[in-house]
């Protein structure tokens, strides 16, 4: 068997990012650029007011200065060319472009407006309450790079440089294939014997918190030839599939034989973690396939650990590994076992609580707990203690 962290590299080792799609803007939240991207548009675009207030020359803004003409009025939106001439002053509002001649901007507040004249009562420096060309972005600068996470930020600089659609790295085709005549699908009256397939959904829940919203969710009976053809057709029609159930050593488990007939190997099978032991990662001209054991807790462990990683790498991220912050333990633990034990429970204000029955078929502990722990085998952990807990 091999490490969590070993299997993690084959998985990564095998896995390059998917082609790129040019998609509207607001489609490319979640995604990764595939592209850098320059400045076009400079930000902002031009010298504009960032007051409501008058355009004017500052050294005329002592309040022992003469009255200043007022001699036009510049809203935001068209530029009017207009000119400021020493001894006037422009009625300009907030992004309304600078007119010619003047070096800055007096808030309305700070002056008295009689008629057509101002009387300025607290002076301004030159510069003062103008927003410069470029001062934020400029033209050639790099606005981000290939890999970065697309935020709603990032749209928004997006949008500032016209773009309507961007290049990011796609998101695969899932198939998500949840094995085991015992299974309903929710909706269904419920046999004796049998239960609902809640893996299925809940993987498709991941994905789709990973930005993988289009997913095809598939049955798969306990049967050789059956799961074989199942197979077959989503490796024709997918780029990943997701398997639960199946895939350890019981008769009726048939990934690993059906796996065999169609002429593939698994990378890897069965790795040191506990839930999850029977996770097998394979590939197939360039489809990747990933058995998650059924019980709930160890479909969902090891997708944290796997599953998700290596679909962030097909989307275009950088890095991807899971993510982990320090927490301070609230209570005793040990793992008694010879693997390390993921514990599931609550991460709350820097504090981690274990949450319920810690068992892999758990999955209600599981709904309630929002952090994983990894203990070592044989660790001993103290009230108190801070280690690093999954997210
Ligand atoms: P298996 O890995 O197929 O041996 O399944 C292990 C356990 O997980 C069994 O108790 C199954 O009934 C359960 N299980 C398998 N698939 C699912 C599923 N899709 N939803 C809920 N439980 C499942
Ligand atoms: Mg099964």
């Amino acid at each position: 068997m091999i490490t969590e962290t070993e299997a993690r590299a084959r998985v990564l080792a095998a896995i390059t990012p998917g082609p790129s799609v040019e998609i509207p803007l607001l489609q490319s939240l979640g995604r990764h650029a595939a592209v850098d991207l320059l400045a076009t548009v400079p930000l902002p675009g031009f010298d504009n007011s960032m007051m409501d207030g008058y355009a004017l020359h500052a050294a005329e803004s002592q309040p022992n200065t003469a009255p200043l003409i007022v001699s036009g009025e510049q809203p935001a939106g068209r530029d009017l060319g207009l000119h400021c001439p020493p001894g006037h002053a422009i009625r300009i509002f907030t992004g309304a472009p600078m007119p010619s001649g003047a070096d800055a901007v007096i808030m309305q507040e700070d002056v008295q407006r009689t008629g057509t004249h101002i009387q300025c009562q607290d002076p301004v420096q030159p510069g003062e309450n103008i927003r410069r060309a470029g001062a934020d972005l400029c033209i050639g600068q790099i606005i981000l790079r290939r890999g970065d996470l697309i935020t709603p930020g990032k749209i928004g600089v997006l949008a500032s440089q016209g773009l309507a659609s961007f290049r990011v790295h796609s998101a695969p085709r899932v198939a998500v294939i949840s094995t085991g005549d015992e299974l309903q699908p929710p909706g269904q009256p419920l046999q004796p014997g049998h239960i609902y397939n809640s893996n299925g959904l809940m993987l498709q829940a991941m994905l789709a918190a990973q930005g993988i919203h289009e997913t095809t969710a598939i049955h798969c009976a306990d049967d050789l030839a059956t799961t074989i053809a199942t197979l077959r057709q989503a490796l024709a029609e997918n780029d990943i599939l997701l398997l639960s159930g199946g895939v350890s050593v019981g008769d009726h488990d048939q990934i690993k034989p059906a796996l065999q007939a169609l002429g593939i190997t698994p990378d890897l099978w069965r790795v040191k973690v506990k839930p999850g032991k029977p996770f097998l990662f394979a590939q197939h001209e360039g489809r990747f396939i990933f058995g998650l054991p059924g019980n709930p807790v160890s479909s969902y462990v090891t997708y944290q650990l796997f599953v998700r990683p290596a679909l962030q790498q097909w989307m275009g991220h950088p890095d991807p590994q899971p993510t982990r912050v320090p927490a301070q333990i609230n209570t005793a633990l040990h793992n008694d076992g010879n693997r390390p034990h993921y514990l599931r429970g609550i991460f709350k204000d820097g504090h981690f609580t274990v949450q319920g029955l810690q068992q892999s078929h758990a999955l209600f502990a599981l709904s309630q707990a929002n952090a994983l722990l990894r203990l070592e085998p044989d660790q001993q952990v103290t009230p108190g203690q801070t280690l690093e807990v999954l997210l």
